[in-house]
């Protein structure tokens, strides 16, 4: 057999989850000009794109044009998407051996980070994760409920995600019109009574989690007034000193939230109250058993010897209403069926990208992962670039070495052939090229960017699958 990697014999390596990740790790291997490389990705959606089609925010529209660079990847005449096709439900890691040389595991994190406090449980408490998933059309989450009935929400957490579900909830119809958010929750959102929303950031201004741009954002809402508490815009003594050697960006998020601090509310019909230095110490139910009031507590900050800044809780003590909860204090990653995984990191256990096998403390040969599964929740789209491409560096290593699995049937129409006889109603690229034009069309028949199938069965069907 001639060498792995040429025209006679190309590498085949399987991605699984089609986001960004999977994308740039795809872009990389087909980079490599020496190589001859075949590429079949997987993902348990119709859908491709992952977190930018289920994560984004729908009114941040110019970030999903990332997408354009995706599709030029999937444009390679030698890359196949098979979207609807689950790993562990149709197919598994034992049956990709057998037709690829290397595997990439690139399924991101998609569960929440749990928040341990009393009462965290109750109905009416939800992880953000799953919000943001149903705003955004995710079949997975189409039927969940939210109860916009409530009048003041708690968003815990003042991270980005954090900030995209404050946006959201406080946005108006109109604003909502050119966004990309699912029909079902636009016309839920119309019904929302929704009249505060109140962020609860552990720490202070200093650190934290969500960004300058997104800061600012926050303060240009049609109808909503941002509401920050002179006394907690303030900072502490340990905060003014880190200050000095901050970057530009945490300098520049300071001065807008204390400028917000200065600002008079103008009588908007919602308000975005941001708080700082206060934790979320327990949840209460109302009569209905759902959650009406959570206690929160005033914390302090004081400096670990590694030099950051923790929160610590003071005897100061208050409660808010809270109707509807949020807990948006980060995404954590879910174990895949036969591949090893950190449960308290949260990802796929792995060294710059090699799968490691926990037994022997050795790389599993042909294994490799990608993006937030192999990092964490952290960054943003840009970032899972530079660490796809470290994997893919690690997989041209291993193939120059000749470590690699050695797949029976190293071939395209054994695998699809395969893919076939496991999910009958597999996904094309073709296929979702067409269900974006649907997308785009339907939406342009109601004047909105575009009009997501939110169902599987309706992909589906309108695919004639
Ligand atoms: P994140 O940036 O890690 O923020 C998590 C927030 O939860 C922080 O404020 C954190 O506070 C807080 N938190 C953690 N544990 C807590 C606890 N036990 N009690 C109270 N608060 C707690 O996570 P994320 O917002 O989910 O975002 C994930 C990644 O996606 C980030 O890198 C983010 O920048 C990125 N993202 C980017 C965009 C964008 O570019 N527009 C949009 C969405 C997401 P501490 O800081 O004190 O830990």
């Amino acid at each position: 057999m001639t060498q792995v990697g040429t025209a006679d014999n190309p590498l085949r390596v399987a991605i699984v989850g089609a986001g960004p990740a999977g994308f740039y790790a795809a872009e990389a291997l087909f980079k490599r000009k020496e190589l001859v490389v075949e590429v079949d990705m997987f993902d348990k959606l119709p859908t491709p794109f992952g977190l930018v089609r289920a994560g984004v925010a729908p009114d941040h529209l110019k970030i999903k044009s990332v997408t354009k660079v995706f599709e030029k990847v999937a444009d390679r005449p030698n890359f196949r998407f098979f979207g609807n096709v689950e790993l562990g439900r149709d197919i598994a890691v034992a049956d990709l051996r057998h037709y690829y040389h290397q595997i990439v595991y690139t399924t991101g994190a998609q569960t929440d980070r749990y928040l341990n406090i009393p009462g965290g449980d109750l109905p009416g408490s939800h992880a953000a994760t799953e919000f943001v998933a149903w705003y955004n059309g995710h079949p997975e989450y189409r039927d969940f409920e939210f109860d916009l009935s409530q009048e003041h929400v708690v968003v815990v957490g003042i991270g980005n995600v954090a900030v995209d579900v404050c946006r959201i909830l406080c946005r108006t119809q109109e604003e909502l019109m050119g966004t990309d958010i699912a029909e079902h929750a636009m016309e839920a959102l119309r019904h929302s009574k929704v009249k505060t929303v109140t962020m609860l950031g552990r720490r202070g201004p200093a650190q934290a989690a969500f960004t300058a741009p997104e800061a600012k954002e926050l303060g240009e809402m049609a109808d909503c007034d941002l509401i920050i508490y002179p006394e907690e815009a303030e900072l502490d003594p340990l905060s003014q000193q880190a200050l000095a050697e901050a970057d530009r960006g945490t300098l520049r998020t300071v001065e807008l939230i204390q400028e917000y601090a200065r600002r008079e509310p103008a009588g908007k019909s919602c308000q975005l109250i941001i708080r700082f230095l206060v934790s979320p110490t327990e949840l209460f139910a109302g009569e209905d058993g759902r959650v009406s009031r959570m206690q929160v507590v005033k914390n302090e900050l004081y400096a670990t010897e590694y030099g950051t800044m923790r929160p610590r809780a003071t005897d100061q003590h208050e409660e808010i209403p809270a109707g509807l909860v949020f807990r948006s204090i980060g995404y954590t990653g879910v174990p895949l069926s036969d591949v090893p995984f950190n449960e308290k990191w949260g990802v796929i256990l792995n060294e710059d990208g090699r799968v490691i096998d926990p037994d022997t403390g050795s790389h599993r040969v042909g294994e490799y992962t990608a993006g937030w599964i192999k990092r964490g929740a952290t960054g943003v789209i840009g970032t899972n670039k530079p660490d796809s491409v470290e994997t893919v560096d690690k997989m041209m290593a291993d193939l120059a070495k000749g470590v690699l699995l050695q797949p029976e049937k190293p071939s395209v129409a054994a695998a699809e052939a395969f893919i076939a006889e496991c999910q009958s109603c597999y996904v094309t690229f073709a296929d979702w090229r067409k269900l974006d034009e649907l997308e785009l069309a339907r939406g342009a028949e109601c004047g909105r960017p575009r009009l997501k199938f939110a169902r599987v069965e309706e992909m589906l069907a309108v695919l004639g699958k």
